[in-house]
C-alpha cells in the first residue's frame, strides 16, 4: 500500500501529474477540489455549501472536507493505495488523514511537492482559466487570494510531513516532471 500526497500549489501540476502516476503505480486518485466541482456541477446539497468559498478562492471548512475525503477513501478499501491532491490544506486536515490511515492500518509513506515559482503559477492559472470554465481561475485578485491562503494555511502541511516530504522542480515539461517524481515514488514502492 502507498499513501502519496501531491502537494504544491495551486496550477503547480498535482492534477496532470497525478493522472500520470495513477497509471503507472495503479494507485486510487482523490483530488478534493475535483470532488467539490462534481458536487456544484450536480448541485447537491455540499456543493452549494462549499461554492460560497471555492469562488472566493477561500479554502472550504475542515469538517466538510475531511467527511468528503473519509467518505471518498472508505467507498474504495481495496485498492493499491491513493494520490491525495489538494489535500490536505490544513493542519487540522492532516491529522484527520494520519487518523484515517491508521484506522486502516496506513500511513502517509511520502509527500512529494511541486516547487513552482509565483510569477509561473500565476501565468499558468489565467491560460488554464482559457480552457478550464473555473471561475476561482478568471479572477486575478482571487488568484492572489488562492497563493495567500496557500502559504498562510497549507504550506504549514509540508512541515508537518517535513520527515516524509520532498520538494521535486515543478517547472519543465510535462515528462520531465513526471520523471522526477517517479524517481522518489519509486524509492518506496518496492
Ligand atoms: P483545487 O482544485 O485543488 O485548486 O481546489 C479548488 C478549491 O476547492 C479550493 O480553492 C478550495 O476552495 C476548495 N478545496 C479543495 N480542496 C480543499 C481542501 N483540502 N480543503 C479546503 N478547501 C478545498
Amino acid at each position: 500500500m502507498i499513501n502519496l500526497i501531491l502537494f504544491g500549489p495551486p496550477g503547480s501540476g498535482k492534477g496532470t501529474q497525478a493522472d500520470t502516476l495513477v497509471e503507472r503505480y495503479g494507485l486510487l486518485h482523490i483530488s478534493t477540489g475535483d470532488l467539490f466541482r462534481y458536487n456544484l456541477k450536480n448541485n447537491t446539497p455540499l456543493g452549494a455549501e462549499a461554492k460560497t468559498y471555492i469562488d472566493k478562492g477561500e479554502l472550504v471548512p475542515d469538517s466538510i472536507t475531511i467527511n468528503m475525503l473519509r467518505q471518498k477513501v472508505e467507498e474504495n478499501p481495496d485498492v493499491k493505495g491513493y494520490i491525495f491532491d489538494g489535500f490536505p490544506r490544513t493542519i487540522a486536515q492532516s491529522e484527520a488523514l494520519d487518523q484515517l490511515l491508521e484506522s486502516h492500518g496506513g500511513a502517509v509513506d511520502l509527500l512529494l511537492m511541486l516547487d513552482v515559482p509565483d510569477a509561473e503559477i500565476t501565468q499558468r492559472l489565467m491560460k488554464r482559466a482559457e480552457t478550464s470554465g473555473r471561475k476561482d481561475d478568471q479572477d486575478p485578485e482571487i488568484i492572489k487570494n488562492r497563493l495567500v491562503v496557500y502559504k498562510e494555511e497549507t504550506y504549514p502541511v509540508f512541515e508537518y510531513y517535513l520527515a516524509k516530504a520532498v520538494k521535486v522542480w515543478g517547472v519543465g515539461t510535462l515528462a520531465a516532471v513526471q520523471s522526477r517524481l517517479s524517481l522518489e515514488l519509486d524509492r518506496i514502492a518496492e
